[in-house]
């Protein structure tokens, strides 16, 4: 990208700003980044063999798989640099063999770094096509002599044929398999596979606006759906009674377990499952919640998904998404279910991309309870004696019908149409 930080921030913020233009929803702010350049805690670059014999690495080019080398990446920690740039002359030195993706031989696949910018912590992972890694000695012997300040190092085994980085299976070679981050007031456990938010700083950024637009109450139950390892939950739980965790990988679910307990939160429970299939459960036990605080991958959440959350009289959603499309998408399928879109908010988690992070906050549309208690007022003024359980088949027509005569009656002032 050749334009400055501040005229990035400028055009992502009208960006967002155009996509939900419809949803009336205000001026969407962008939380900037103090450092828009060497913030991510996670690297991942892929091996090949330079035209000197020089074994290098780099990024895979977008939509292709030429391998860009480039000494100094901008976006990832300088740690990480200079830990890679130390590595290729240690493999070079010591004849490790690359992998060769056409002819699918050959040895190292990639290098993959997580960083503790806090902690200083380094975590580095050797993805090898196997469990054979012939110079794997002399490569650790080297590293151990320049003293890089790599607190463990991990070999992963990948021999599947795509460009998806970490296999399933690995060894610990040096030091405990994982390195420890803090946040704020929190420490975090980081093995090589779970999910972890790639800007330490803008996380805490994000993760104290969300708490701030949700106004959590101390008696609040709260669901902290696709919820990683934990950090949105532990983040939270000061502030309300109890906080659920629901996660599909159960690697994260422990980790997160661990966090709970290294951070000493007692009001969390860490379910490992199907964010859609819990929430589902719960609907049909009826059970009470009052917040869902949801954070999907990129491809947004499930129909059935919000559905259950309208189900179960949740009040309020907050929607945190790194992707604007899907939750675009998502937000209308709320409106369906009556929630109304009461603020949004962006952060920039992502400078020098094109990526952002969003906040939506939504609010059931407490109308037809509203409504319902009219009639009921109504009613008791009335003397004929009046059957309270039926209330709850107002039928869809008579409520249109009410809720026209109340847009006329309040001349649209407290306008609670959907906002779309
Ligand atoms: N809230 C966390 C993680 C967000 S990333 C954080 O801030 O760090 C999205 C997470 O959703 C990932 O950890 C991913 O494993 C998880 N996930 C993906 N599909 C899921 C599903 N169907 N049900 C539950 N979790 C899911």
């Amino acid at each position: 990208m050749h334009i400055t930080y501040d005229y990035e921030i400028e055009l992502k913020k009208k960006h967002i700003n155009d996509l939900f233009k419809s949803f009336h929803v205000g001026e969407i702010e962008l939380s900037r980044m103090y450092n828009p350049y060497n913030y991510r805690n996670k690297s991942q670059m892929t091996y090949k063999l330079s035209k000197s014999k020089n074994i290098v690495c780099g990024l895979y080019e977008e939509f292709s798989h030429n391998i860009i080398t480039a000494d100094n990446n901008i976006l990832q920690s300088k740690k990480a640099n200079e830990v890679i740039s130390a590595l290729n002359k240690v493999l070079t030195k010591n004849k490790i063999s690359v992998y060769d993706e056409k002819t699918r031989t050959g040895l190292l696949r990639h290098v993959f770094i997580r960083y503790g910018f806090n902690t200083k912590e380094l975590m580095l992972v050797l993805v090898t096509n196997g469990e054979m890694f012939p110079g794997r000695n002399n490569v650790l012997k080297d590293l151990n002599k320049l003293d890089l300040g790599i607190t463990t190092i991990v070999q992963n085994f990948n021999t599947r044929d795509t460009s998806i980085v970490l296999g399933d299976k690995e060894k610990v070679l040096y030091g405990p398999g994982f390195i420890y981050e803090t946040v704020g007031d929190y420490k975090f456990k980081i093995s090589p596979r779970s999910f972890f938010q790639v800007n330490t700083f803008g996380m805490k950024i994000l993760y104290e606006k969300a708490i701030e637009l949700a106004k959590l109450s101390k008696n609040d139950i709260v669901i902290d759906a696709y919820c990683g390892v934990g950090t949105i939950s532990i983040f939270l739980s000061k502030y309300v009674k109890q906080v659920y965790g629901v996660e599909i990988n159960r690697g994260a679910i422990k980790d997160a377990i661990i966090n709970q307990k290294i951070n000493d939160r007692n009001n969390i429970e860490f379910i490992a499952d199907d964010a859609t299939n819990f929430i589902t459960k719960l609907a049909k036990t009826r059970e009470k919640i009052d917040v869902v605080v949801m954070d999907p991958p990129r491809e947004g959440s499930t129909k059935a998904f919000i559905n259950a959350i309208k189900y179960l009289n949740v009040k309020k959603v907050i929607y945190i998404s790194c992707n604007p499309d899907t939750l675009k998408r998502d937000l209308y399928q709320f409106f369906e279910n009556d929630y109304n879109l009461e603020c949004m908010h962006a952060v920039d988690m992502f400078p020098r991309t094109l990526h952002l992070e969003t906040i939506a906050v939504l609010k059931l549309d407490d109308e037809l309870e509203y409504l319902e208690n009219l009639v009921k007022e109504n009613k008791k003024n009335n003397t004929k004696k009046y059957n309270e359980n039926k209330l709850r088949y107002i039928p869809k027509a008579d409520i249109e019908m009410m809720r026209e005569d109340r847009y006329e009656a309040e001349g649209f002032k407290n306008n609670k149409k959907k906002k779309y």
